[in-house]
């Protein structure tokens, strides 16, 4: 069985292109190119050289000693909270900035949740001397304040949402349907391993940098180029894509995904997309979302905002489906744990999305000479005002 995308941008069940007409002409051109892009030696050699000294890779995979201790297993922690601007995304932000570029895009639109992609495709923006629009829903404006700031900071518009919910699933309606009307000189760059075929398989190239650098560093610290478990938390799943990336071929690996519970499974106020989702379309690809009987797409709740997201990319749906991922479903409370134990044992704040990876030890039942590689996808300083409130940190 293959893991990877095929020609019609499928993977198993899940994926293809369910696009209205008018976003045709943009998708094709994209899907058409970005391969030969991606493989010419000029394109990798601007990229390999952005990742080293802009977005400062490779990220080191650290040895989690107390942690591994408390779970008798070999834990290392793959830093991906020590990239530029906090998190994973800016691989993908960089890698299609350089695709935008070479498309003769000059231009750029994205949408943003939380503000962490927004955060992270302004930053290459203003690297590039490119004109930056970012969806983000009114209601996510007002709760991530800092994140619009840090936009408006590096030059970027951020544009408020206002239909539906007020959030993601909106603000990334609203990017596609600008990128509709200016389809000549906008490039969209989209966050997650979502959105219609090529942007999975494109996003998940870009991230692949974290499987590929895991590969020589477990040589180097262990003599052999593959971990037991790679845990990883999944939103859209683009820093799970980049840490299962080299290792769907590989049996002796598992493949762990975290998903965010919320209050718990079902309770209403969950955002677990591969127990509660069923299939169906949403933002042009065929994957498990969440929705009622009728089709409409139900919200999605999670602490996190990283993780509050109705759908998963259709690599994750496949990889559920087949049995190749496991997936479990973390609540809100044990996330926070988790947190507050990987920043008392190691030292290390991590974001509330990647807590829910971290909180997958107390469930797994590693055996003591088997290595486990968490990716850290980010760090926690954008969480300290929800950490602050639900631990209870002022007593
Ligand atoms: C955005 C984000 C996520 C969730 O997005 P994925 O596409 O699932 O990786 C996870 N962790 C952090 C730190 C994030 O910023």
């Amino acid at each position: 069985m293959s893991f990877q995308v095929d020609e019609q941008g499928y993977y198993g069940n899940f994926g293809g292109a369910f696009i209205p007409e008018m976003l045709y002409p943009n998708v094709e051109e994209l899907r058409s190119r970005y391969l030969d892009i991606i493989a010419d030696p000029v394109f990798q050699a601007e990229y390999d050289a952005l990742l080293k000294d802009f977005v400062g890779r490779p990220t080191p995979l650290f040895k989690a000693e107390r942690l591994s201790a408390k779970y008798n297993a070999k834990i290392y922690l793959k830093r991906e909270d020590l990239c530029h601007t906090g998190a994973h995304k800016v691989n993908n932000t960089v890698g299609q900035i350089l695709v935008a570029k070479r498309l003769g895009k000059n231009k750029i639109v994205a949408e943003t949740g939380a503000g962490q992609h927004g955060v992270a495709t302004a930053t290459v923006c203003a690297l590039m001397g490119m004109e930056c629009i970012v969806y983000m829903g009114a209601i996510d404006i007002e709760r991530q304040a800092p994140n619009v700031a840090r936009m408006r900071m590096l030059g970027a518009q951020v544009v408020a949402a206002k239909s539906g919910s007020q959030t993601l699933k909106d603000a990334t309606n609203e990017a596609m349907r600008h990128w509709i009307n200016h389809p000549v000189d906008t490039h969209y760059i989209i966050g997650s391993v979502v959105g219609p075929h090529p942007y999975p398989d494109m996003v998940a190239r870009f991230q692949s940098i974290i499987s590929a650098e895991i590969r020589t560093q477990l040589q180097e610290k262990e003599g052999r180029d593959y971990p037991d478990y790679v845990i990883a938390c999944v939103g859209g799943g683009s820093n799970a894509a980049g840490a299962f990336y080299h290792f769907l071929d590989e049996p002796r690996t598992a493949l762990i995904a975290a998903e965010a519970a919320g209050k718990g499974v079902n309770s209403g106020h969950s955002a677990a997309t591969t127990f509660l989702g069923k299939s169906g379309v949403l933002h042009g690809s065929k994957s498990l979302l969440m929705q009622t009987e009728d089709g409409q797409v139900i919200e999605p709740y999670s602490i996190s905002a990283g993780l509050d997201y109705p759908g998963i990319g259709p690599m994750h749906a496949h990889l559920f489906e087949s049995g190749r991922g496991k997936f479990y479903g973390i609540t809100d409370e044990e996330a926070l744990v988790a947190a507050v134990e990987c920043s008392q044992l190691e030292g290390i704040i991590p974001a509330l999305e990647t807590a829910h990876a971290l909180a997958v030890f107390e469930k797994l039942q590693a055996k003591p000479n088997e290595i486990v590689v968490v990716n850290l996808s980010g760090r926690g300083d954008k969480d300290l005002a929800t950490y602050q409130n639900r631990l209870k940190l002022n007593d």
